[in-house]
C-alpha cells in the first residue's frame, strides 16, 4: 500500500512538473534538476558575509576595521549581548528563501538553512554555546502560520553543534507583524514583549539565540535581557540574514 501512495505520489510531481515545470524561488527561471529551489545563478550568490567587514558586536556594515574596534552604534548604547551576527544579508535569493519560509508556508526550507548558521557560527569563532535558544513568537501567529521559523532554524543547527534547543522564552501576542513598523515602534513593542517560560531555571549555561532575521537588534536586545536573570555566562546571537 505504502508502495502505492509512493508512486503515487511520484507520478503526481512528474505529471506537476510537466504542466507546472519549478522555478527558482528567486529569478523564477526553470530549473535543471526536480529538487532544486534556486537556479544555479542564485545559488552563487549565497556567499555568507565575510565577519572582517563587520562590526564585531553587532555585525554592521558601517565600520572601518582599519580605524575602529566597534561602529559608533556599539559605542553609543551596546548590545546586552556578547555579539550578534548574520549569515547573509537580506538581499537576493536569501531575503527570497527567507519570505518563502516564512510567509510561504514553506517549512522544510529550514532544514537547509543549518549547514549555512553552522559554517558561520564556525567562521565567527565563538565558543559552543550550551543551549540554542530560538526566537519566540507571540502564540497567536504561531497558531495561524503553524510553526516558528526560528525554532526550526535552531533545530537545523543543533544536528550540527550538537547542543539540545530549549525554548526558554515567550512572547506576548501583540496581534500583528511588526514588518513595517519604525524602530521606535519597534522598540516601544519589543520591551514589553518578551518573557521567560515559566520554570525557565538554566543557570551558567552559554546561550545562542537564534533568529531568522535581524532587522533593528531589538528583538535580541530584548530576549537577551530577558534571560539575564538566568545568569548565562554569554549570550551570542546568530540570525540567517541581517536588513540593510
Ligand atoms: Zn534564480
Ligand atoms: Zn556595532
Amino acid at each position: 500500500m505504502l508502495q502505492l501512495i509512493g508512486s503515487f505520489k511520484g507520478f503526481f510531481r512528474h505529471t506537476c512538473n510537466l504542466l507546472y515545470p519549478p522555478l527558482c524561488f528567486h529569478c523564477e527561471g526553470s530549473l535543471e534538476g526536480e529538487n532544486q529551489i534556486f537556479c544555479a545563478t542564485c545559488l552563487l550568490q549565497f556567499t555568507p558575509i565575510q565577519k572582517m567587514e563587520r562590526c564585531p558586536f553587532c555585525f554592521s556594515a558601517d565600520f572601518n576595521p582599519m580605524q575602529e574596534k566597534c561602529c559608533a552604534s556599539c559605542v553609543a548604547d551596546p548590545l546586552p549581548l556578547k555579539a550578534v551576527a548574520a549569515v547573509f544579508d537580506y538581499l537576493g535569493p536569501a531575503a527570497s528563501l527567507v519570505r518563502h519560509l516564512k510567509y510561504g508556508g514553506q517549512d522544510h526550507l529550514a532544514s537547509g538553512c543549518g549547514a549555512y548558521l553552522a559554517y558561520q557560527h564556525a567562521e565567527l569563532g565563538w565558543p559552543i554555546p550550551d543551549l540554542i535558544v530560538p526566537m519566540p513568537m507571540p502564540r497567536l501567529r504561531k497558531l495561524e502560520r503553524g510553526y516558528n521559523q526560528s525554532l526550526l532554524l535552531a533545530n537545523a543547527l543543533a544536528r550540527f553543534l550538537d547542543r539540545p534547543v530549549v525554548e526558554l522564552l515567550h512572547r506576548k501576542s501583540t496581534g500583528f507583524s511588526q514588518a513595517g513598523l519604525t524602530v521606535g515602534q519597534r522598540k516601544e513593542l519589543n520591551h514589553a514583549d518578551f518573557a521567560l517560560e515559566k520554570g525557565a531555571s538554566h543557570f551558567d549555561k552559554s546561550i545562542l539565540l537564534i533568529d531568522d532575521v535581524m532587522t533593528t537588534g531589538s528583538s535580541l536586545r530584548c530576549s537577551a535581557e530577558a534571560l539575564a536573570p538566568l545568569y548565562p555566562t554569554a549570550i551570542h546571537g546568530l540570525t540567517l540574514c541581517r536588513a540593510i
